[in-house]
């Protein structure tokens, strides 16, 4: 069947991303600052980004037939319906899928950015045509998604994959889940500056200051440069990933393993996650997958985000559970 034109919206707590997905690219792409401090100017920001989406197909032989909406924190995808977005104050519970379809008449979907970012390599990227893939999305929290035997993983209640908040060490930091000691507090931007903070605090020498030690980029740089403590976070970083990706291996025999995310694009992250990896996966499992850096980068959310829309049109049977295809396309 032919690629349909289809929208995918990237809502992140500094931005949201629109992107116009069309002959089997990125037709048109525009950013909105996120500006809206409650429910109701959410939306509006949202249909005033699509409807610009939708100006831009006039006097062209396409509209667009569907959209798809990722968001950082949880959704109910049957219900098209943003619960508690993390970084966003005063937006909760939001049933954006019917907002949309009411206010343009275009079947909407909704999904966790993660998983988003892993359709966009399923379909369009480097896990085409892979039954069983584990995405690491690093950046300043860690996401994850699965693809299982064909079809993206989302369990009994469409909350899966949240890697980041695998619990990896007793008495560790303060996670944003609430909890102490996830994945997300060491191996983050966020958790690679808390650790390179906490050394220099302590007296740790290294090259960096404190300002520097603030940002994974700037460590990252350091890195770079072979100061010690800025390696050392960068290595401590990608072993607790290693780890992780060792537990994914062992349970769920996956072909692929996709990492993807601003902190890995240090290229400080991938080779000392591998090796940690292969120490404590099964020899047997470790031999049969592959690790690759995502393809998309800052628009992965969006065009996942369309994509996804473009597959539940042309009714392929994207996740594991059937009745969740369903859900927003028919309010
Ligand atoms: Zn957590």
């Amino acid at each position: 069947m032919a690629a349909r034109t289809v929208a995918g919206v990237d809502v992140g707590g500094t931005k949201i991303t629109f992107a116009l997905w069309a002959g089997g690219g990125v037709a048109y792409r525009e950013v909105l600052p996120y500006t809206a401090k409650s429910s109701v100017e959410f939306s509006e920001l949202v249909l005033k980004g699509l409807r610009d989406l939708q100006a831009n197909t006039a006097g062209q032989d396409r509209r667009i037939e569907g959209v798809g909406i990722g968001c950082a924190g949880m959704v109910d995808q049957q219900r098209g319906m943003f619960l508690f977005p993390p970084n966003m104050p005063g937006v909760r519970d939001v049933p954006l899928a019917k907002i949309v379809r009411s206010a343009m008449g275009i079947p909407t979907f909704l999904e966790n950015d993660a998983n988003c970012a892993l359709i966009a390599e399923w379909v369009a990227g480097i896990a085409r045509g892979k039954h069983d893939v584990v995405l690491f999305t690093v950046g300043t929290g860690i996401g994850g998604a699965l693809i299982v035997d064909g079809h993206l993983y989302v369990g009994k209640h469409g909350y899966a994959g949240e890697l980041g908040h695998m619990h990896m060490i007793d008495d560790g930091l303060q996670c944003g889940c609430g909890r102490t000691g996830c994945l997300e507090t060491i191996s983050s931007g966020t958790g690679i500056a808390r650790y390179a903070n906490g050394a220099l605090a302590r007296g740790v020498k290294s090259a960096m200051t404190a300002e520097d030690a603030s940002s994974a980029r700037r460590i990252a740089e350091f890195a770079h440069n072979g100061d010690p403590l800025a390696v050392r976070a960068f290595k401590r970083a990608a072993g607790y990933l290693g780890r992780a990706a060792a537990t994914m291996i062992n349970v769920l025999d996956p072909e692929l393993v996709v990492v993807g995310g601003g902190v890995t694009e240090s290229g400080l992250i991938m080779d000392e996650m591998q090796r940690v990896a292969r120490r404590y996966s099964l020899p047997l499992l470790f031999d049969g997958v592959e690790f690759a850096m995502a393809q998309y980068r800052n628009d992965a959310g969006a065009i996942g985000a369309a994509l996804l829309a473009q597959e539940l049109l042309q009714g392929h049977p994207v996740y594991s559970s059937p009745n969740l295809a369903e859900g927003a396309a028919l309010l």
